[in-house]
């Protein structure tokens, strides 16, 4: 018997191509089994990058970044990999071709084998590229579509559990497991008027959101975020740290207790999802400058520059699908 319908999408639903284990495969096609390790454990390991459309056609983000951070991702969840860095690249430029339109590349590398132990008998791992139009494929197919996000958010400062703690499970391993506690507080904190949480890390110090890397601008005007044991290590985070120093501003990675917030002037999130996102308020408390800030408006135009291929100095940071 078929699965109940209604929770999956339609299965004829995107005319897109899931590269699985070197086979392309339709979009309904790419499944698993319900007692596989990946689903029953939450093993899967992944990771998400940006395409962009440019004057050259489309473009992936920091494409050997994000490849070398999923293997990361892979070595600390212990997950042994069967292709090199390079063949995962290769499979991403021929996903981008074989899904046109797509606005983001989600590598996936997981145990389908069904194992009743945690340590699994079968650990031959698959790895599957997806490339896809969240909006388009996913969001507008619901039933009843979500509204676009906002234009600057709402966020809530998740105090009753300290989240983000490398001696559990690493934050710089991007593993579906580590998704499930950040799921129930931007869940609870959705139900109560906000939009996201900012999850603290075992010092009680902020970390990061569920999906994104948190900044804000202190009183002095340094660009500060919260230091790497303690996030996972975001491509936008980096970029635009590398951004702001080529700005001249003056970046400081260092630990944010709550009372930052209390004199921040202004804060933004990071992601490949979220850009450069203007942080409209923490617990309802707004910052000092009007939002968006002048510093987040400014790192938000050069990064949209800079993925829209027109800013020569980081031209290095896309990889055209068609040479
Ligand atoms: N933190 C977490 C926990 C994330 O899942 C993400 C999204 N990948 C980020 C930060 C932002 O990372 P990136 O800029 O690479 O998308």
């Amino acid at each position: 018997m078929a699965a109940p319908s209604g929770y999956a999408l339609p299965v004829s639903a995107p005319d897109r191509r899931i590269w699985f284990d070197g086979e392309f495969v339709p979009w309904q096609d790419a499944q698993v089994h319900l007692l596989s390790h990946a689903l029953a454990r939450g093993s899967l390991v992944f990771d998400y990058m940006s395409l962009y459309e440019t004057e050259r056609g489309a473009a992936i983000f920091r494409l050997a970044d994000h490849v070398e951070r999923f293997c990361i991702s892979c070595e600390l969840v212990g997950l042994p990999l069967e292709r090199t860095a390079d063949e995962i690249s290769a499979a991403c430029f021929d996903v981008a071709r074989a899904n046109p339109g797509a606005k983001v590349l989600k590598l996936n590398a997981f145990l389908p084998s069904v194992e009743v132990d945690v340590v699994p008998a079968d650990a031959r791992v698959a790895l599957a590229v997806a490339a896809f139009d969240p909006q388009q494929d996913v969001m507008q197919r619901k039933a009843k579509p979500p509204p676009p996000p906002p234009a600057a958010i709402k966020l809530w400062l998740e105090k009753e559990r300290r989240q983000r703690r490398p001696d559990i499970l690493h934050p710089h391993a991007k593993v579906a497991a580590n998704y499930a506690s950040p799921m129930l507080a931007k869940w609870r904190a959705r139900a109560r008027g906000f939009d996201d949480v900012l999850l603290l890390d075992e010092q009680g110090c902020i970390a990061e959101a569920p999906t994104s890397n948190f900044f804000l601008v202190d009183e002095a005007g340094a660009l500060c975020t919260p230091p790497e044991p303690s996030v996972l290590l975001g491509v936008t985070r980096r970029s635009v740290l590398e951004l702001a120093a080529a700005e001249g501003l003056r970046v400081e990675q260092r630990a944010l207790a709550p009372a930052a917030l209390d004199t921040a002037r202004e804060a933004f999130l990071t992601g490949t999802s979220a850009g450069v996102l203007p942080v409209a308020c923490v617990d309802g408390r707004p910052f000092r400058a009007l939002c968006p800030g002048p510093v987040t408006e400014a790192l938000a135009a050069r990064f949209r520059r800079v993925t829209e291929g027109r800013d020569p100095d980081f031209l290095h940071w896309l990889s055209f699908v068609s040479p």
